[in-house]
């Protein structure tokens, strides 16, 4: 069992010292012109693709550095260039964790080269969990998955909103209920494969923030994909109703009180990204804390940089401190994640609502310490701050990051 360390070893910091180059030289000249455009960032995401950082190779040495903290490091470099455009760059990898955390070593091979392409033709992958009525309360998912057993094919029918890459990608992973009477338990996650009739994008949502990433509803009618499209197989999909019916019937977890265990397909998915998400709201608010003490230390009134005064150099030592923490706490989570250490006190939701709450503290303070120039777009701290607002929704909120972690310090259904 490797032992936790602060050294992250010489592998990984060439990786974080050469990803810190892309994202200075490549990705933060082009920050400001994508957050104003709203428009995927097909060339970034090529020359991310051309250089390795945009391919399943790299994603999986980070997944599986013995470290730990591979991908954490991984994240906070790409999202300290940007955010939007980080976004743009790793929203594929929410969809392949879900074929990693659900699928048979047969459709991880199948899949995983499909969703990011190849550097000439890049694609995209996107997941699809929320709907218009199930966000927070995944339990209460409407899209239906309906077996075709003369076809071997499952049909799947209903509207997804939110979805990273909606409609734009060229894989489509589906959290859908095959068993509603079963609530959370019930449900299962499908690929939808590239060109498959019936799929297509509604609404693109117009954002506050990671305008770079796109953002839309997908719509999903008489759906049809092969059997085999159905992740972790038939048989493990009845195994697991038969369960859940069992349990049900004995009064047990069967029902909608069983998401608490994170024992249904969505939650398993956001489980292993929740540190990773912690560690782009640390990328975000370091980027704007940096802004945000060069400043202080240059910015002259009553004839002295304004970090001179307390109340400045003290809120400066408060950002440090936060993001330290919080970085702390994602590389902890991290590392117990690669080492299948039990998450006893939801140790991976307290990362990514410590670091999430902590982006968005940082970087308002940091738009305090630029007054006035820190409220324009001629700063970056602006968009920092936007871009940070996401952190304490996606992924769970941070109350339903609270909810989680109360459920588990106390083992009482906690609402
Ligand atoms: C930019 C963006 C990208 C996204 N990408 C994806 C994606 O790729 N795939 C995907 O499936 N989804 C995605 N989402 C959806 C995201 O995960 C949801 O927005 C999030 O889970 C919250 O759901 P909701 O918006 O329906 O809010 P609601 O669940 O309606 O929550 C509204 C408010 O009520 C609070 N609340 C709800 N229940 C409780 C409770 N029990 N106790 C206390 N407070 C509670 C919430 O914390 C929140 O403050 C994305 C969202 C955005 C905005």
């Amino acid at each position: 069992m490797s032992t936790f360390s602060l050294d992250p070893g010489e592998d990984q910091l060439a990786v974080r010292d050469w990803l810190h180059g892309f994202a200075a030289d490549v990705m933060r000249p082009a920050a400001a012109e994508w957050d104003e455009r709203e428009e995927t960032p097909w060339p970034i995401i090529q020359e991310a693709a051309r250089i390795g950082i945009y391919s399943p190779d790299f994603y999986a040495q980070q997944y599986f550095d013995p470290s730990g903290v591979g991908i954490p490091i991984a994240m906070e470099e790409l999202f300290w260039g940007d955010a939007g455009l980080g976004l743009a760059i790793v929203g594929t990898t929410l969809a392949a964790v879900a074929v990693l955390a659900n699928g048979t070593a047969e459709q991880i091979g199948t899949w995983a080269p499909q969703m990011f392409g190849t550097p000439d033709d890049v694609k995209l992958a996107a997941f699809c969990s929320s709907e218009p009525d199930a966000g927070s309360d995944v339990s209460a998912l409407r899209t239906r998955a309906v077996y075709d057993q003369a076809k071997d094919e499952w049909v799947l029918d209903g509207t997804k909103t939110w979805a990273t890459n909606g409609g734009i990608a060229a894989v489509h992973v589906v959290v859908a209920t095959v068993d509603p009477a079963l609530g959370a338990r019930g449900q299962a996650s499908f690929v939808v494969p590239p060109g498959t009739p019936g799929l297509s994008q509604g609404q693109k949502f117009k954002k506050h923030g990671i305008r770079a990433s796109h953002t839309a509803e997908v719509v999903l009618d008489g759906v049809r994909v092969p059997g085999h499209c159905l992740l972790g197989g038939k048989e493990k999909l009845d195994a697991r109703l038969a369960r859940a019916r069992e349990q049900a019937a004995q009064g047990g977890a069967g029902g909608q009180g069983g998401r608490a265990k994170g024992a249904n397909a969505a939650m398993a998915t956001f489980e292993a990204s929740r540190p990773a998400v912690g560690a782009q709201a640390i990328g975000i608010a370091r980027a704007a804390y940096e802004v945000a003490l060069d400043y202080a230390k240059t910015r002259v009134q009553f004839g002295r940089p304004i970090i001179d005064n307390q109340g400045v150099a003290f809120t400066l030592a408060d950002m440090k401190t936060r993001i330290d923490a919080a970085r702390l706490l994602v590389w902890r989570a991290s590392w117990m994640a690669a080492t299948n250490q039990p998450f006893t006190s939801a140790e991976g939701s307290m990362s990514k609502l410590y670091a999430g709450e902590t982006a968005k503290w940082v970087t308002a303070q940091a738009m305090q310490i630029l007054g006035g120039n820190g409220y324009t777009r001629e700063y970056p701290v602006e968009r920092m701050h936007r871009d940070s607002a996401i952190y304490s929704i996606f992924e769970g909120t941070s109350e339903i990051q609270r909810l989680v972690i109360a459920r588990s310090i106390s083992g009482l259904p906690i609402r």
